[in-house]
């Protein structure tokens, strides 16, 4: 069974009950919602459809919703503005300052940047395709060289790369989408431009504990969240390797070693990761992968990441399907191989820790066909996970529909409902019965069991058992 997940990003292009089942027959296992390109209409109608899918299908898919964060853009123009390499550009927090300038002036919606943004810097717009240089600052305006030319359209990116920006780290727009998502059962909240662990305590209040089940994704996309990546990980429930903004905030040449370092430190803090972005790109247009995005992706399974996030290819891409199937191909190839096994958590909770790593120990000594875990909140199934079996699959049974949704994320990890019994027996016997029911395994081969505090009566165990369907005076469970 495939160990890394797939993300996919719904939209024009995927936002149709065929093309989300065939996505999801393709690999899909999480379907991803980003609140930058997507109305409370159009959300509204893909959680639906995932509605019916879940209803339908074995494994159900979790809603992760993105938030857009604290964007800067360009302002709206009459017409697109051609910028031209060695040309003087104008740009301003206000239209004050286009008034004072000679030439054209740039606006953006940064009420702060003029005060910011110092000589040299760089001011990168449109992802980066438009590079200028900072000459100098007036009192409204800021006068820039163009480096990189072309042609400027309304309402485009803006990044700073290295410069301290005081932009709330939760927007008002945020805070209605994440309103607008928990009343309708995501699993995940992706927070965009997370640059301390505050900003996740932020959105933890945001959420509210009403809806505290719903997990918090750090979405790393600038040099400061690198900085404070260790923080950051242990307060997030998860990371993700935002290599879109990341490419364009930081030197571009050391994104891998900065992907490498985020993955090594999220897997050490026993947190889900996931990597994003231009994944299999050329896939927008065209129906086969280049050989360099292969390896790219097969890159990130070798790091033993949980999941791999397509954007564009499955949102706006001409082949959304296909390139989940590439996903899903190289991923299963790739986890053939040893992958390279950084550095895992130590958990401080270290009695449950400790009964994780014996439980992967022993389930890959006898070649255990999986391991059952029985878990109410789905926490003994993160640890379990953190300890990554090279070959074991783990199948968590809970009797939380938001734990099990929510568990589709982890690597390995492959979760269902269940009703657990005052029994623990009877509990156990009907993991079994569910798994003989639902998946191809062979019947008699041995299985480890781990059970946590509440799954099982109060006592935490490990047991060997037969994958065997219950006796008939069981099969009344
Ligand atoms: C990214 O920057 O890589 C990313 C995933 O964020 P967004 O798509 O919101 O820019």
């Amino acid at each position: 069974m495939r160990r890394t997940k797939i993300i996919c990003t719904v939209g024009p292009a995927s936002n149709s009950w065929e093309t989300i089942k065939g996505m999801y027959e393709a690999g899909m296992n999480v379907l991803r919602i980003n609140m930058s390109h997507s109305g409370h209409e159009d959300a509204e109608r893909a959680i639906r459809w995932v509605g019916t899918l879940n209803r339908n299908s074995p494994y159900t898919v979790p809603i992760l919703l993105d938030t857009s964060g604290p964007e800067i853009r360009t302002g709206q123009l009459e017409m697109p503005m051609k910028l031209r390499r060695g040309d003087d550009a104008w740009i301003s927090s206000s239209a004050n300052g286009a008034a004072e300038t000679a030439s054209p002036c740039i606006e953006v919606n940064y009420p702060d940047f003029n005060d910011h943004v110092m000589v040299g810097d760089t001011i990168r717009l449109d992802n980066g395709l438009i590079n200028l240089r900072v000459e100098s600052c007036e009192q409204d305006a800021l006068m820039c060289r163009v480096v990189d030319g072309g042609v400027l359209e309304s309402h485009k990116h803006v990044n700073l790369p290295g410069v301290h920006v005081k932009l709330p780290s939760i927007t008002s727009k945020d805070v209605d989408d994440i309103r607008f998502g928990v009343e309708n059962a995501i699993s995940y909240v992706a927070q965009s431009f997370v640059r301390t662990a505050d900003d996740i305590r932020e959105m933890r209040e945001v959420i509210g504990e009403r809806h505290r089940w719903v997990k918090i994704i750090a979405k790393i996309e600038n040099q400061e969240g690198v900085d404070n990546i260790e923080e950051i990980a242990n307060e997030a429930h998860g990371v993700m390797v935002a290599r879109g903004d990341l490419g364009i905030e930081t030197d571009m040449a050391e994104l891998p070693f900065l992907q490498r370092t985020i993955v090594e430190k999220t897997i050490r803090a026993g947190r889900r990761c996931i990597v994003a972005t231009h994944m299999l790109e050329s896939m927008v247009e065209h129906p086969i992968p280049t050989r360099a995005e292969v390896h790219d992706v097969a890159n990130a399974v070798e790091q033993e990441v949980d999941a791999i996030l397509l954007s564009a290819e499955t949102s706006i891409g001409a082949y959304p399907v296909r390139a989940v199937e590439y996903v899903r191909r190289v991923a299963e190839a790739q986890e053939q191989l040893p992958g390279l096994r950084f550095a895992r958590s130590q958990s401080s909770d270290s009695h449950r820790q400790q009964l994780a790593w014996s439980a992967v120990e022993l389930a890959e000594r006898i070649s255990a066909t999986g391991i059952i875990v029985i878990t109410r909140s789905g926490w003994t199934a993160d640890i379990l996970t953190n300890c990554a079996p090279p070959t074991v699959p783990i199948f968590a049974f809970s009797n939380e529909s938001h734990t099990r949704r929510r568990l589709a994320l982890n690597r390995g990890v492959y979760a269902y409902r269940i009703d657990f019994s005052s029994n623990p027996e009877k509990t156990i016997q009907r993991c079994i019965k569910s798994l003989l029911r639902r998946e191809k395994l062979p019947e008699g081969s041995p299985m480890v069991v781990v059970s946590d505090a509440v799954g099982l009566g109060g006592k935490a165990s490990i047991q060997i058992r037969q994958l065997q369907m219950p006796v008939p005076s069981q099969n009344a469970l």
